[in-house]
């Protein structure tokens, strides 16, 4: 069991809107993450742009503060770290999802140099705009608090930035595009810092037995997304659209606002299914280890918070 000392439960099917099985909380520290986010975002994006006014309206409230809630187990001082890590590769996704993909893959090997001190420290004046000098010094800082994670921290950015957008395809199964989805919601960065947020390491083997539970989360939580954001994303200009909707309609013929009921019960579904995964693992093996079963109640947490948050946030309000 994790502790609870630093997160509370909400009672979030109290709430309209929302319809995930899984359980979500908030850390009691979540105004210290609002405050942090907001320096955050302060120092790297443009005045008056855009993603600034996206980045404020994720970060409004104590009490609807996505991070808090998603990552709420996690320690309250790498909360803050990986909340701002995170928030500065969704702002990166913010901006580069509306430039041609060639370009915003040149943005994304930026920010994966900004990871390296020395490039840092030997930078020219410019090289790195202050979105990318302190993503760097976050994932340096990060690295201290943490040494025997460095190495790790590193390579699952890197590997982020190299996979999360790297098709310009415009898909037309579900089949082909929810693995997508999952690298491209963020899933595979995210679910590390869950683990990196309470201090979990799971062997390979461990991993192992809850490889297909993961990945079963990780479509719970991209689809999900989707299906909160379709209504602020089909205006959107970009060449690569990143949403279930416009796939369900094509591979079935059908208007979006059918479509995104179809998604829902696709989202349900998966969450059943992700559940008879979880019990596979359980009864599979005479004692499942403390870190598989604390892995389990962290991404629970993270995926109904994700749920909780989307349901009731500002930003997927606008339209709807
Ligand atoms: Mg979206």
């Amino acid at each position: 069991m994790l502790s609870k000392i630093t997160w509370d439960t909400i009672n979030a099917f109290e709430c309209p809107g929302h319809f995930s099985r899984f359980p979500a909380g908030i850390a009691h520290n979540a105004s210290d993450v609002v405050d942090a986010l907001n320096k955050a975002i302060e120092i790297s994006c443009t005045p008056g742009s855009k993603e600034e006014r996206k980045a404020k309206t994720r970060h409004l409230s104590a009490d609807n503060e996505p991070f808090a809630i998603c990552h709420c187990t996690a320690f309250p001082d790498r909360l803050i770290v990986l909340s701002s890590i995170i928030e500065l590769a969704w702002i990166n996704d913010d901006v580069t999802e509306e430039l041609e993909h060639k370009q915003s893959c040149v943005k994304h090997d930026i920010l994966t140099n900004s990871m390296s001190l020395d490039n840092l420290v030997n930078a020219q004046i410019g090289q790195f705009n202050p979105r990318e000098t302190l993503f760097g010094l976050l994932v340096q800082k990060a690295c201290a608090m943490d040494p025997k994670a460095a190495t790790k921290i590193v390579e699952v950015l890197a590997n982020y930035f190299k996979t999360f957008d790297s098709s310009d395809e415009h898909f037309v199964s579900m089949a082909k595009y929810t693995p997508y989805r999952v690298a491209n919601s963020g899933y595979w960065i995210s679910s590390y810092f869950i683990r990196w947020g309470i201090d979990l390491t799971l062997t390979d083997a461990e991993y192992e037995s809850i490889r297909d539970f993961d990945f079963s989360m990780g479509a719970v939580l991209g689809l999900t997304n989707d299906y909160f954001s379709w209504e602020v994303e089909r205006g959107q200009e970009t060449d690569r659209p990143r949403n279930a909707v416009p796939v369900l309609m094509k591979e079935y013929g059908v208007s979006d606002p059918i479509a995104k009921t179809l998604l829902k019960g696709i989202i349900m579904d998966e969450e059943e299914k992700a559940c008879r995964l979880k019990q596979k693992v359980l009864e599979s093996t005479d004692s499942v280890s403390p870190a598989v079963l604390q892995y389990i109640e962290a991404i629970e947490l993270y995926v109904g918070g994700s749920c909780y948050w989307h349901a009731t946030a500002p930003r997927y309000k606008v339209q709807q």
